[in-house]
Protein backbone atom coordinates (compact mmCIF):
# COMPACT_ATOMS: atom_id res chain seq x y z
CA UNK A 1 0.00 0.00 0.00
CA UNK A 2 1.24 3.61 -0.64
CA UNK A 3 1.70 5.32 2.09
CA UNK A 4 1.46 9.05 1.82
CA UNK A 5 5.18 10.71 3.26
CA UNK A 6 5.78 14.28 5.07
CA UNK A 7 1.69 14.18 5.64
CA UNK A 8 2.15 15.94 8.66
CA UNK A 9 5.38 18.55 8.10
CA UNK A 10 3.39 19.49 5.30
CA UNK A 11 -0.06 20.46 6.74
CA UNK A 12 1.78 22.26 9.89
CA UNK A 13 3.50 24.52 6.69
CA UNK A 14 0.33 25.16 4.86
CA UNK A 15 -0.96 26.30 7.68
CA UNK A 16 2.04 28.35 8.02
CA UNK A 17 1.20 29.93 4.98
CA UNK A 18 -2.55 30.44 5.39
CA UNK A 19 -1.68 32.16 8.42
CA UNK A 20 1.40 34.62 7.22
CA UNK A 21 -1.31 35.56 3.95
CA UNK A 22 -4.14 35.96 6.60
CA UNK A 23 -2.13 38.54 8.41
CA UNK A 24 -0.69 40.23 5.30
CA UNK A 25 -4.42 40.67 3.61
CA UNK A 26 -5.62 41.54 6.63
CA UNK A 27 -3.27 44.46 7.53
CA UNK A 28 -2.35 47.89 5.74
CA UNK A 29 0.66 46.76 4.27
CA UNK A 30 2.28 43.25 4.18
CA UNK A 31 3.76 42.23 7.58
CA UNK A 32 5.39 39.75 6.56
CA UNK A 33 7.93 39.26 3.85
CA UNK A 34 6.12 37.89 0.54
CA UNK A 35 9.71 36.45 -0.74
CA UNK A 36 9.35 34.25 2.86
CA UNK A 37 6.21 32.83 2.16
CA UNK A 38 7.00 31.96 -1.46
CA UNK A 39 9.82 30.60 -0.20
CA UNK A 40 7.77 28.08 2.14
CA UNK A 41 5.39 27.64 -0.95
CA UNK A 42 8.36 26.04 -2.43
CA UNK A 43 9.90 24.21 0.44
CA UNK A 44 6.02 22.39 0.58
CA UNK A 45 6.64 21.67 -3.32
CA UNK A 46 10.02 20.27 -3.13
CA UNK A 47 8.63 17.53 0.25
CA UNK A 48 5.49 16.88 -1.64
CA UNK A 49 7.83 16.37 -4.87
CA UNK A 50 10.96 14.59 -2.58
CA UNK A 51 10.76 10.81 -1.76
CA UNK A 52 12.53 11.44 0.97
CA UNK A 53 10.26 11.33 4.61
CA UNK A 54 10.71 14.96 6.29
CA UNK A 55 8.28 13.67 9.05
CA UNK A 56 11.31 11.41 10.27
CA UNK A 57 13.53 14.36 10.47
CA UNK A 58 14.49 16.27 13.75
CA UNK A 59 12.15 19.18 13.82
CA UNK A 60 12.82 22.70 15.92
CA UNK A 61 10.47 24.79 17.97
CA UNK A 62 10.18 27.21 20.37
CA UNK A 63 10.53 26.72 24.15
CA UNK A 64 7.44 29.21 25.02
CA UNK A 65 4.91 28.90 22.12
CA UNK A 66 5.74 25.81 20.17
CA UNK A 67 6.06 27.66 17.26
CA UNK A 68 7.99 25.87 14.56
CA UNK A 69 8.51 28.93 12.49
CA UNK A 70 12.06 29.10 13.93
CA UNK A 71 14.70 31.65 11.27
CA UNK A 72 18.57 31.87 11.76
CA UNK A 73 19.51 35.77 11.87
CA UNK A 74 23.19 36.58 10.45
CA UNK A 75 24.61 36.09 13.79
CA UNK A 76 23.16 32.24 13.54
CA UNK A 77 20.73 32.96 16.28
CA UNK A 78 17.82 31.13 16.42
CA UNK A 79 14.61 33.60 16.25
CA UNK A 80 11.22 32.53 16.94
CA UNK A 81 8.54 34.71 14.74
CA UNK A 82 6.06 34.31 16.59
CA UNK A 83 7.15 35.42 20.05
CA UNK A 84 10.68 36.92 19.32
CA UNK A 85 12.65 34.39 21.59
CA UNK A 86 16.03 33.99 20.89
CA UNK A 87 17.95 30.91 20.99
CA UNK A 88 15.42 29.03 22.88
CA UNK A 89 14.41 25.97 20.86
CA UNK A 90 13.79 22.29 21.92
CA UNK A 91 14.81 19.69 19.52
CA UNK A 92 12.32 16.69 18.86
CA UNK A 93 13.03 13.65 16.93
CA UNK A 94 10.70 14.08 14.48
CA UNK A 95 7.26 15.64 13.79
CA UNK A 96 5.30 12.61 15.21
CA UNK A 97 6.97 14.03 18.93
CA UNK A 98 6.56 17.30 18.15
CA UNK A 99 2.98 16.73 17.90
CA UNK A 100 2.40 14.48 20.96
CA UNK A 101 4.28 17.16 22.94
CA UNK A 102 1.67 19.42 22.37
CA UNK A 103 -1.12 17.30 22.34
CA UNK A 104 -0.56 17.15 26.30
CA UNK A 105 0.51 20.48 26.70
ZN1 LIG B 1 8.00 31.45 20.34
Amino acid sequence: MYVKMNLKIITILKQLVDHLEYYNLMSPFPVYDTEYIIDIKTRIKDMENSKRDYDELPVAACKYCNSLHIENDEADNDICMRCGSVNDIEIYNNIHDYLEYIEKE
